[in-house]
């Protein structure tokens, strides 16, 4: 049988996501994304393991019916795990006993190399794309000969921190309070006490041989992908891509916005009550799919917005909810909580929506400025104090809702206040807007989203070309 011309052969991009919802959901529209910019040209296809093919087939959901079409889905076993029963898989679906778990399983190149090199070697990709966390995968594709990019689910402004401060002495921080890159400027200060666990570690030299594990998997990979567009972290994304090789800023993935929801679901649901609530009044929270709120903090949390006397729409992981007695007559219309998961690209733009209360996750923190949301912030672990800064300090789109720990009064006193016509609510909304445009014109066609995009593409199709490989075809 004759081979395909090499003209028509598809360039075939393996996407590797960690095991979490909040990396899942931006591999899929990036995957999306990759496949829709060419059509006929690239064939994108997302590798989960099996108790992940449904969260990601809802992420691809999101883009409408003909993703199926367009992106792939293969599989990969999950490695046995001391402790987690079969089928559990994702840092999103577990208690914060659990968590750790996925993450060490997820972390740990002796068990996760030797899956991932079976996959890649099974697909036989022209290229990879790999989540940072999985760094031996710059390694694998290397040994057989395709391109490697890393993806990275947070910004520059995050990641460029983060790497500087895993190499800051921080235990002589003065007065207990550190500059975060304090070389550009402006100057964000931020506590010890509030840096990841990483910057603070007593153990510096383990964490520093991981960061140094990352940072040779950046620099020996072909490029970064960043989930992130020029205009939101100019000089930053500048900063970071210093000594690399290439590097793509590509975001919001999660633009286009979602497709409307079907009937009758959770999802339409909430959109069925925002409709009935006035322009800009609701107060929407929700903490992303990694963060548990002890059930002391729910219950301030709940008291606050009570006390706030604004419309509130609150999504809580926990099922187990114990609402204060009385709470649910006493709201009554006012306030709608849902219990798991709702839509959030799709109740953030709504009209109603008038402030998002978050934990600066990443991908909230694009959505928000995708939907032109002013914030109220709350962050809790990881790297979500500093994104914290660059929201309310640098884009100065948003503001602290209250210390780590909320007591009920602080909580209803900055809704109240941050939701007062005429006040610091409407001038960070009036930023995030100009953002939102900025955001929108950077995924439209002829914008630098758009364009990285398709630099990403055609790099990866001359890399095929004239790369290490043996393959001399083009696909232009
Ligand atoms: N998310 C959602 N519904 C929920 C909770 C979360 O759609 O009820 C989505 C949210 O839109 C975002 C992701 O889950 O895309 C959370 O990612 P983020 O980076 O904000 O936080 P993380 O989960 O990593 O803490």
């Amino acid at each position: 049988m004759a081979s395909p011309s090499p003209q028509r052969e598809k360039l075939r991009i393996l996407l590797i996501p960690f095991f979490a919802t909040s990396h899942i959901g931006p591999f899929a529209d990036l995957a999306f994304h990759l496949a829709a910019a060419r059509p006929g040209v690239v064939e994108a296809t997302v590798a989960v393991t099996p108790a992940n093919v449904p969260v990601l087939r809802s992420a691809l959901a999101r883009h409408g019916p003909g993703h199926h079409a367009a992106v792939q889905i293969a599989t990969y076993p999950f490695p046995s795990v001391d402790g987690l029963p079969p089928g559990v898989e994702n840092h999103s679906t577990v208690g914060p006993a659990d968590a750790w778990r996925i993450d060490a399983a997820g972390g740990d190149e002796r068990l996760m190399r030797p899956e991932h090199e079976g996959l890649i070697r099974d697909c036989s990709p022209n290229a990879v794309v790999s989540d940072i966390l999985f760094y031996w995968n710059a390694d694998i594709a290397a040994s057989v000969g395709v391109p490697c990019v890393t993806f990275h689910a947070i910004g520059a402004f995050p990641m460029q921190a983060l790497a500087t401060l895993i190499y800051a002495d921080t235990t002589k921080a003065s007065g207990g309070v550190v500059t975060l890159l304090e070389f550009l400027g402006p100057d964000v200060r931020i506590p010890v006490t509030e840096l990841p666990a990483e910057a603070r570690s007593q153990q510096p030299d383990v964490v520093r041989a991981a960061g140094a594990k990352l940072s040779s998997a950046h620099s020996s990979c072909f490029g970064l992908v960043v989930n992130t567009f020029f205009d939101l972290e100019d000089r930053f994304c500048d900063m970071y891509v210093r000594g690399m090789k290439r590097a793509y800023f590509v975001g919001p993935v999660s633009l286009p916005p979602p497709l409307q929801l079907a009937a009758g679901d959770d999802g339409s649901r909430c959109i069925d009550w925002l409709d009935r609530k006035p322009a800009r009044s609701v107060v929407y929270l929700c903490f992303g799919s990694l963060s548990h709120v002890s059930e002391p903090q729910l219950c301030e949390l709940a008291l606050g917005l009570e006390a706030s006397g604004k419309p509130f729409l609150w999504v809580v992981r926990s099922e187990a909810l114990v609402l204060p007695e009385g709470w649910k007559e006493r709201v009554g219309d006012r306030g709608m909580v849902v219990a798991g998961w709702a839509p959030q690209t799709a109740i953030l733009p709504h009209p109603a929506v008038g402030a998002f209360v978050t934990h600066c996750g990443w991908n909230s923190i694009l959505e928000t400025v995708v939907a032109g949301v002013p914030a109220l912030t709350w962050p809790m672990v990881f790297e979500q104090f500093i994104t914290e800064r660059f929201v309310t300090e640098v884009l100065k789109i948003g503001e602290r809702l209250c210390r780590r720990l909320i007591p009920s009064e602080a909580v209803a006193q900055a809704v109240a206040r941050f939701m007062e016509p005429g006040g610091v609510g409407d001038a960070a909304r009036s930023r995030v807007k100009e953002l939102a445009a900025k955001a929108h014109a950077a995924m439209a066609e002829g914008g630098s989203s758009h364009g990285d995009l398709r630099r990403l593409i055609d790099d990866l199709i001359q890399e095929r070309t004239t790369g290490a490989g043996t393959r001399s075809d083009t696909l232009v």
